[in-house]
């Protein structure tokens, strides 16, 4: 196995080019060296992309979002106080990831390249309008989030292309997001269901929504349906039932032994109408 250390996106995207067996980035290594471990991979180059400048920075964006660099942690984006305020969504989605020990570590573009369609973070990144930067053989692209993954661990991302940030825009006046999840135990295990709602208020009236929902499908969804049935409402009983029935209707899970088909299709009525009133509180503030 080769490690490599580059110090630019452009020198870690031309090491995975010029690659021909297995390759894997390396983030906060929370996914890659528990299957290097248990010999589930054998990379041919392993590529760190610790030593990149900015790699581990949060930083506002010139439209007063945010830039969250390809090695931020969970831990790190816990403690940023107005990231927090701005999205807490996505930062308690990226919270729930693991114990403390994996928090120190875990990325939210691991989690997104990871290609599970449990992650956690992805369906508040994708509920948040959230877009992976990328950089390549042939230069820099956005990608949104939901366009990431096209299967499990498979990804739309091209070869020698890596995410160097996750960019979320700033949130708009009056909004609010939110994500949930269902687990067996109370922590450390992988979501049944997940669910990533994010809104916009005029007064009472919701006018703008995202709602995604994780674990029920080959990947994350972004389920419009969902969003068009609390958009104009003031998120009223009918409104609810609404959200809840098109949730449920875009749900095409698994059966196995954490859920079976019928639960995970319940569940995430229930956590889509949890997850957008608090969302919705959160947008009246
Ligand atoms: C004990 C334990 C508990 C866990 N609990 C949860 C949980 O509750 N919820 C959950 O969602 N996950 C959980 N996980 C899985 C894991 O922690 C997360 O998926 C984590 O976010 C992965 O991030 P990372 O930075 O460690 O990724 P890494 O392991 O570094 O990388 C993961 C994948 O992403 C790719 N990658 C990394 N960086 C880039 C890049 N810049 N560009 C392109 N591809 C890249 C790698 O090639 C690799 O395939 C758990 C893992 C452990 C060990």
């Amino acid at each position: 196995m080769r490690y490599h250390t580059p110090e630019s996106f452009e020198d870690a995207s031309s090491i995975a080019a010029a690659a021909s067996g297995t390759t894997r980035f390396l983030a906060g290594g929370t996914d890659v060296l528990v299957q290097l471990r248990s010999e589930l991979v054998e990379p041919d180059d392993l590529i760190d992309i610790k030593n990149i400048p900015g790699v581990h920075d949060i930083a506002r964006s010139d439209d007063g979002g945010w830039r969250i660099g390809a090695a931020v942690s969970g831990a790190q984006m816990m403690a940023h106080a107005e990231l927090k305020a701005d999205w807490p969504g996505v930062v308690e989605a990226t919270d729930l990831i693991g114990s403390t020990q994996v928090q120190s570590r875990c990325t939210m573009v691991g989690n997104l390249c990871n290609g599970s369609p449990a992650a956690d973070s992805v369906p508040a990144m994708i509920a948040a309008g959230a877009v992976a930067n990328v950089v390549g053989p042939n230069g820099a692209r956005d990608i949104p989030v939901e366009d990431v993954p096209i299967g499990p661990g498979k990804l739309s991302l091209e070869k020698g292309e890596v995410v160097t940030a996750i960019s979320i825009g700033a949130r708009p006046k009056h909004s609010g997001d939110a994500y949930l999840r269902f687990i067996p135990r109370t922590e450390m295990d992988i979501a049944v269901v997940g669910c990533g709602v994010c809104l916009t208020r005029d007064g009472d009236k919701i006018t703008a929504a995202r709602v995604s929902l994780g674990a029920v499908a080959p990947t994350a969804l972004l389920v419009k349906k969902a969003a068009d049935a609390i958009i104009g409402t003031a998120l009223d009983d009918a409104a609810l039932e609404a959200l809840a029935s098109a949730a449920s209707a875009a749900c095409n899970p698994i059966d196995d032994k954490r859920g079976t088909v019928k639960f995970r299709i319940h569940v995430a009525g229930v956590l889509a109408r949890r997850a957008a009133k608090i969302a919705y509180e959160r947008a009246a503030k």
